[in-house]
């Protein structure tokens, strides 16, 4: 909260590995995310962060099921309501932010992670790819279908 009474600004790139929750939905380990959160405080006093997350991660297409690159910039506010403290009533009506319930000790890559989780695509996808056909499925059978005849005839001989 003192981030926010304070008007800090905190910046970093962190590795992937500092994000388990977000390296387990990614395809390998690499990568880099630009984590920027500044706080300040509205006029009713209320403590609000501005988190924005950057990056790329490389998740598996629902379609074709090969891999392909996320890029993200996540953008969001959040006013803080301490911990025990109700939500402020008009949160719900108001999309410009969401309250989140904070105790004492704020972990800020731990909030990035949560934002970029949340704004994770549940089923990508490539924008314009294809299903694995049948028909490959086919031609790819073909072969054994062949090695069958062939065993078949062998065993005739
Ligand atoms: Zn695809």
């Amino acid at each position: 909260m003192a981030f926010a009474r304070e008007g800090r600004r905190w910046q970093r790139a962190l590795p992937l590995s500092r994000f388990p929750r977000i390296a387990l939905e990614a395809l390998g380990s690499e990568g880099e995310l630009e984590v920027s959160v500044t706080g300040w405080v509205d006029r009713e006093g209320h403590s609000f962060l501005g988190l924005e997350v950057v990056g790329e991660l490389t998740v598996g297409c629902q379609r074709c099921m090969e891999p392909m690159v996320w890029s993200f910039h996540v953008d969001n506010r959040l006013m803080l309501v301490p911990e025990g403290r109700p939500f402020p009533e008009d949160e719900l009506d108001d999309d410009r932010y969401d309250a989140i319930e904070v105790s004492a000790r704020l972990d800020l890559a731990e909030l990035a992670e949560e934002e970029v989780l949340l704004a994770m695509p549940i089923s990508p996808r490539h924008e314009s790819c294809e299903v694995p056909s049948e028909s490959d499925g086919a031609s790819r059978a073909s072969p054994f279908a062949g090695l069958a005849k062939l065993r078949g005839s062998d065993g005739q001989v």
